[in-house]
């Protein structure tokens, strides 16, 4: 990073100690790539600063906005990211995320399968109407919320064979640092992962979803709920599978502080 840039960022950060009783706030992936010089970084912090003097709903519009154009830097390096030469080649267009780039709610899925690779949205196909469906039975929409994946591209598949595989580690440890700084943008206040490849591509832990759902984790100290993919609840319709899903559901909107109804408690997907 240039000096003049550094400068700009600690007089930014300055006038927000000055002007604000709150200590300005950095991630320690952000810190780390300030440190290391990382210019993404610099934008994300200084935009911290633009909204001084504005009301509080015009200061949220004014966080949504810049967080939006933020995001929007990071699809393009996506869309022409060629960093796995493989899955550059065979997908149809990368799978960015969806939703509301100040969402307090951030789901990640593992990659995008046929219909997103067709479609250039995570989460449309079976699994991911599925995946509307719980929103909306937690009072969410799908443009509430934010949606991503580990991987950006379709993992690819061996010619003339139909359906879809995991990522590989490998792939997930290429694509990841995308996904860091989309949370890193969002700052979401709950992370959900859906499926145990999404938890070994966040976390790098590799468990089974016995021993990982249903309870909090964390992720940079932003609180992360793990769950089954809804891949899983449409090969497995078992009552109790399903219910297990609706209890972590009713955990993220408890944290969230959202109201739950008696319909709602009682709930089976
Ligand atoms: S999977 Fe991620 S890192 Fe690999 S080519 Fe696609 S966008 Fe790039």
């Amino acid at each position: 990073m240039t000096q003049p840039a550094l400068d700009l960022v600690i007089a930014a950060l300055e006038r927000i100690r000055e002007k604000s009783d709150r200590a300005p706030r950095a991630s320690r992936t952000a810190l780390a790539r300030l440190q290391a010089g990382d210019c993404v970084t610099v934008s994300v912090i200084t935009t911290a600063d633009l909204g001084e003097g504005l009301s509080f709903p015009e200061r949220q519009l004014h966080t949504a906005r810049n967080k939006a154009h933020l995001l929007a830097a990071v699809r393009e390096r996506v869309s022409a990211c060629a960093k796995c030469a493989h899955l550059a080649c065979s997908r149809t267009q990368t799978v960015f995320g969806v939703g509301n780039p100040d969402a307090d709610l951030m789901f990640i899925g593992e990659a995008p399968g046929a219909d997103e690779d067709r479609q250039g949205e995570p989460f449309v196909g079976r699994a991911g109407q599925l995946l509307t469906r719980i929103l909306k039975a937690m009072n969410f929409a799908r443009e509430d919320v934010y949606i991503a994946n580990i991987l950006k591209c379709r993992p690819d598949m061996p010619a003339g064979s139909f359906g879809n595989r995991p990522p590989t580690p490998t792939e997930m440890q290429t694509c990841r640092p995308y996904l860091v700084e989309q949370i890193d943008i969002i700052q979401p206040s709950v992370l959900v992962a859906l499926g145990a490849v999404a938890v070994e591509g966040l976390l790098g832990t590799r468990a089974t979803m016995r021993e990982l759902r249903g309870r909090w984790h964390t992720y940079n100290s932003i609180p992360l709920m793990i769950t089954y993919h809804p891949a899983y609840l449409l090969r497995n319709q078992a009552p109790s599978e399903k219910r297990k899903v609706w209890e972590d559901m009713l955990q993220v909107m408890e944290r969230l502080e959202r109201p739950i109804s008696e319909r709602q408690r009682n709930y089976f997907l």
